[in-house]
C-alpha cells in the first residue's frame, strides 16, 4: 500500500499577512531598523506582493518563513489573525 502525502501548502499570491502581522527583528533592505508587528513592510507593492523574492536582497529571515496551512488558513483576514496571535505568543518578555 502506499502513503498518500500532501502537496505542500501554497501561499496565496496578494494576501500579505505574514508581511504585515508580524514583527522582524534586525536591518533588511528598505527597513534599516527592522520591522514592529503590525506594520507594513516596505517592500510589499500595492498587490502585496514582494518586490525583492526572488533577488539576491530577499531576506534569510523570510526565505525562512513557509506557507502552512495551519497559519495561513483558507483566507487573508484568518491568516492575519493566526499571525497576530503567534507574533504576541513567541515575542521576547522584557
Ligand atoms: S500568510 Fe501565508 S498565504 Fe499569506 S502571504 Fe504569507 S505565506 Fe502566503
Ligand atoms: S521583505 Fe518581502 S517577504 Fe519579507 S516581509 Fe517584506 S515584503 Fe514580506
Amino acid at each position: 500500500m502506499t502513503e498518500s502525502v500532501s502537496p505542500p501548502f501554497a501561499c496565496r499570491i496578494g494576501c500579505g499577512a505574514c508581511c504585515i502581522a508580524p514583527s522582524l527583528v534586525g536591518a533588511f533592505p528598505n527597513m534599516p531598523m527592522g520591522k514592529a508587528a503590525g506594520v507594513r513592510c516596505a517592500n510589499l507593492d500595492t498587490a502585496n506582493r514582494c518586490v525583492l523574492w526572488g533577488t539576491p536582497d530577499y531576506p534569510s529571515v523570510c526565505r525562512g518563513f513557509s506557507p502552512e496551512a495551519d497559519i495561513c488558513g483558507d483566507d487573508d483576514a484568518t491568516a492575519l489573525r493566526n499571525l497576530v496571535a503567534l507574533d504576541a505568543l513567541t515575542r521576547p518578555r522584557r
